[in-house]
């Protein structure tokens, strides 16, 4: 399939604009073919009126005819076959295998959600029965359901160009509500985003959904972006990316003269705890761990360790010498763009030059362009604890680790942490006991608490928690990651003394759908 460059303003592609940009090879540092025009403000506004007018339409598709939508688009990604792939991995100097795995993580997260539409109890339908005889006052009937938002602005990250990008979570939950789309595709992997993107318009066509459902447009600069958090007609936003990108685009959305809410899915450093008994018992077995998450996928992972904690022990010297061979044995990856790569490169050089703080080892480079390198940092609790920029993001393949006098100044460290996406804590059972406060505290922290694992590998099922409090997201209350995240694109809205015939087939008196609803304070099919 031979790439446009082209904007999608619903199922019509179109090139207005004068400004283009091209995709750059990581690997290679060279261009990569195809010009993408960069849409106009026209071209913005009229997606976002085909949105609304969809809107109208789509809302009212059953959910057995959006799940037939959703399990389409997986099939229309799948039928982009290795073109995609190839394209991915030149765009993103990500390898094979983790392109396809994403590919594969994508479309079942399609189809999970469509599962979750067919069986339909996620409405949250409730209702109340009637009760004209009560005294002192007729209690009237009433029932609630939830129901989808409007159009909503979608923003992917550079670090999953598939499942947080066009057809990611969060356009895929969105849609999942019942809500339109209008996509802002990603700077850094635009034929990535532009092979998608044709994928989910055969899947308009091929099911019969109305045209506007999806609009994508392209930009580097960030006009095109914040035309879309700004336009009236868009009601809510789902982002993952940077925290200055998510702060920006949630700023811009709370001052407009209706604001909507962003859900905002940012960086974090994500905390690991390593507890005195879990490091006496499984020393190697934890650093050969912590090694491999910090530079799994050269470190570009949301869920990426970033930050060590341990209390000072007879073993803390010993970690300290295995954690640094473990990383001197590491090597060198590409990263996803030179502004990323740049980034890294000066956030290391910004935290080692602070009085205090030590390079413990980096890793081997392997390779030329733009590489990241493995690096692990030491510091004192004591200096960690005077400097809250330690405690930030530096998206890339480093951690720093950080060792406290004792079990008092372990619980201060936790009881300044800011919010994280993920906590971690290695522990044995005695150090569980012994450390039993530090649980009640992590839980105020983070979206997602670890026992004796890492935080990187996120599972898509329906308990997940991707979100945590500010500044991880914008909003804590929810998830980026699971079956909860449709939660984010609806609102609740009660029918007082509808006529059955009028009402949602969710909450007509049969229960034609057979979904469990609660009805009187008992939850029944
Ligand atoms: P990014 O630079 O923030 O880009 C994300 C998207 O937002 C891009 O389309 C970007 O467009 C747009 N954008 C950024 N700043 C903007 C602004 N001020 N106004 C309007 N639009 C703006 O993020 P990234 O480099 O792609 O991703 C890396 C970051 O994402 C890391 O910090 C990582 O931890 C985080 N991340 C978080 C999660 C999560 O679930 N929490 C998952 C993956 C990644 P332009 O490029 O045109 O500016």
């Amino acid at each position: 399939m031979k790439l446009t460059g082209n904007n999608f303003i619903g199922n019509e592609k179109s090139s207005v604009g004068n400004s283009t940009f091209k995709a750059v090879n990581p690997a290679t540092g060279k261009k990569l073919d195809t010009s993408f025009i960069e849409a106009v403000p026209a071209e913005i506004d009229k997606s976002a009126q085909k949105a609304e007018t969809a809107f109208k339409i789509y809302r009212n598709k059953s959910g057995q005819e959006k799940a037939v939508f959703l399990e389409a688009i997986a099939d229309e990604i799948s039928i982009l076959g290795n073109n995609l792939i190839q394209r991915c991995m030149a765009e993103t100097g990500l390898p094979e295998a983790r392109i396809t795995g994403e590919r594969g993580r994508t479309m079942n997260q399609l189809k999970l959600f469509a599962s979750v539409l067919r069986e339909g109890s996620w409405l949250d339908a409730r209702i109340d029965l009637a009760q004209p005889d009560r005294e002192p006052l007729p209690k009237p009937d009433v029932r609630s359901i939830q129901i989808a938002l409007g159009p909503v602005g979608i923003f992917g990250a550079s670090n999953f160009p598939l499942a947080f990008s066009v057809a990611g979570g969060d356009s895929t939950s969105a849609l999942a509500a019942g809500c339109t789309i209008v996509v802002k595709a990603h700077p850094a992997h635009p034929g990535t985003c532009e092979l998608v993107a044709n994928a989910i318009i055969n899947a308009i066509q091929k099911t019969g959904m109305p045209d506007g459902t999806f609009s994508m447009v392209h930009g580097k600069s960030i006009d095109v972006g914040m035309a879309i958090v700004t336009n009236p007609l868009i009601k809510a936003i789902g982002f993952t990316g940077s925290f200055r990108g998510g702060k920006a685009i949630f700023d811009a959305a709370s001052k407009r003269p209706s604001p909507i809410p962003v859900y905002a899915e940012m960086g974090s450093t994500n905390p690991v705890f390593i507890l005195p008994g879990a490091l006496k018992d499984k020393k190697k077995e934890i650093v050969n761990g912590l090694t491999a998450s910090v530079t799994m996928g050269v470190g570009q992972f949301c869920t990426n360790p970033g930050l060590v904690f341990l209390a000072n022990t007879d073993d803390t010297n010993s970690f300290k010498e295995v954690a640094s061979q473990s990383f001197k044995e590491s090597t060198s990856g590409t990263m996803l763009t030179s502004e990323i790569q740049k980034a890294y490169k000066n956030g290391i050089e910004k935290l080692a030059s602070n009085i205090g703080v030590e390079v413990l080892a980096t890793g081997k480079t392997n390779g030329e362009g733009l590489q990241g390198n493995p690096t692990i940092l030491i510091t004192s609790a004591e200096k960690y604890l005077t400097n809250s920029e330690f405690e930030k993001e530096i998206f890339g393949p480093s951690t720093l680790t950080v060792s406290a006098a004792d079990k008092s100044e372990l619980l201060k460290i936790a009881e300044n942490l800011s919010g994280h996406l993920t906590t971690t804590i290695w522990a044995n059972e005695d150090d569980l006991n012994y450390y039993s406060d530090l649980i009640g505290i992590l839980e105020r922290k983070a979206g997602r608490l670890i026992i004796n694992g890492f935080p990187t590998g996120v599972e898509v099922c329906h308990s997940m928690i991707h979100g945590g409090p500010y500044p991880a997201t914008t909003d804590s209350r929810t998830t980026s990651v699971g079956t909860t995240a449709i939660n984010r694109f609806t609102r609740p809205v009660s029918y007082q003394n509808f006529p059955n015939k009028l009402l949602p087939n969710e909450l007509k008196d049969e229960n034609p759908l057979n979904i469990l609803r609660l009805v009187d304070g008992e939850y029944k099919r």
